[in-house]
């Protein structure tokens, strides 16, 4: 696809979705908040807990993503806001992928949900496997995208499981050879010396998609709340087709507060790359440890001999780390999140002893 074109977003759209007419909450055709509220139905008396929450809250999160629009440096029509990242994604799918006919392309070992969307809504996947240090397969990618002419393409930087990033100019060279949709998930972008595509590159390809989430970095994986960024008109149809209120009113509060305080954000990746960096040199020295691949995110791909009983022994010990040994390509590993500092030290002397 050429940048400079606008995409043509109507041709990629199912075309049920492309003609659909959306539900109109009465939270959408009246915006204002002072009023006498009697069109949703709602208790007028309150609430039977402490707070006020009878009143359906703002669908777009207008408040929330203005600030966010701040930070982050993108218009607030380029933004959507979901239940997790993983509601976009699933969005991305039932929008733009029609059953048994659209393909998507997945670059394995990567982040499992996108298989699992897929494999919701019947859509079959092509995969072009990462290459032996995790980077993109330019030109087995390139190739593809010729060949099956995926909707959408996902691309993890830094990488789960494997931490790395990837190159900057390989993901470049996807996004203007698709013809369809590139996601580029930064959910670990924070922990990252990479930085993200946001402010270079989302106004520059029509055609590209970036998530960040407040699961990670801002420690908010409770409230569930991801980001999509992209053109306003790919924007346009997530909110034309997800639920009303897919994020409470009590969430958009609670993010609200968090996006004000990035500073204590920026600490605490602070503190957990210092940790990651004492993990990584404490775990040099375990002898059962034979790898630890690169990383730029909040966890560490290791290599062992056995994973299979080294994550149950773990186990016994009460510590639990993810095993991947069954994930093609990240055979033997253990993928471990980085800890607090007391943490970190526990699963260290774990295995010293079990080495
Ligand atoms: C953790 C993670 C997410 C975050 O998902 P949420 O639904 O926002 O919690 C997204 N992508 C990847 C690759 C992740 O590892």
């Amino acid at each position: 696809m050429n940048p400079s074109l606008e995409i043509d977003i109507k041709n990629l759209l199912r075309p049920h979705i492309r003609d659909l007419v959306p539900y109109s909450s009465a939270r959408d055709e009246y915006t204002g908040k002072v009023g006498v509220f009697l069109d949703a139905n709602e208790n007028p008396e309150g609430s039977v807990i402490a707070g006020k929450h009878n009143r359906y809250p703002d669908p777009l999160q207008r408040e929330l993503k203005a600030r966010i629009a701040e930070i982050k440096g993108v218009h607030p029509e380029r933004i959507f806001l979901g239940n997790g990242s993983d509601e976009a994604i699933d969005l991305l799918f039932r929008a733009f992928c029609e059953p048994g006919k659209d393909k998507v392309l997945l670059l394995p070992p990567t982040y499992g949900m996108y298989k699992v969307s897929a494999a919701i809504n019947g859509v079959e996947i092509e995969n072009v496997p990462l290459t032996k240090d995790y980077q993109i397969d330019l030109g087995a990618v390139l190739n593809k995208i010729d060949t099956v002419q995926p909707k959408l393409i996902f691309l993890c930087s830094p990488n789960n499981p494997t931490g790395n990033t990837l190159s900057r100019d390989a993901m470049r060279s996807v996004i203007e050879r698709a013809s369809g949709l590139v996601i580029v998930d930064e959910a670990y972008v924070d922990f990252s010396s990479e930085g993200s595509l946001l402010q270079a590159d989302l106004t520059n390809y029509h055609n590209l998609m970036v998530l960040q989430t407040f699961s990670k970095a801002w420690g908010l994986a409770n409230l569930r709340v991801g980001m999509a960024f992209a053109d306003p008109a790919i924007i346009a149809v997530l909110n034309k087709i997800k639920a009303p209120y897919n994020l409470s009113g009590v969430t958009q509060d609670l993010a609200l507060e968090a996006v004000n305080k990035h500073e204590a954000k920026n600490k605490m990746v602070s503190e957990i790359l210092a940790n990651r960096e004492w993990l990584k040199n404490e775990l040099k020295e375990i002898p059962l440890v034979e790898h630890i691949y690169p990383t730029e995110a909040n966890f560490l791909l290791v290599k062992v001999p056995d994973a299979d009983e080294l994550y149950s022994r773990l186990i016994g010990d009460k510590i639990i780390v993810r095993n991947r040994s069954r994930v093609q390509n990240c055979e033997g590993c253990l993928r471990i999140s980085v800890g607090t500092r007391e943490e970190n030290e526990q699963l260290i002397d774990a295995l010293k002893l079990l080495s």
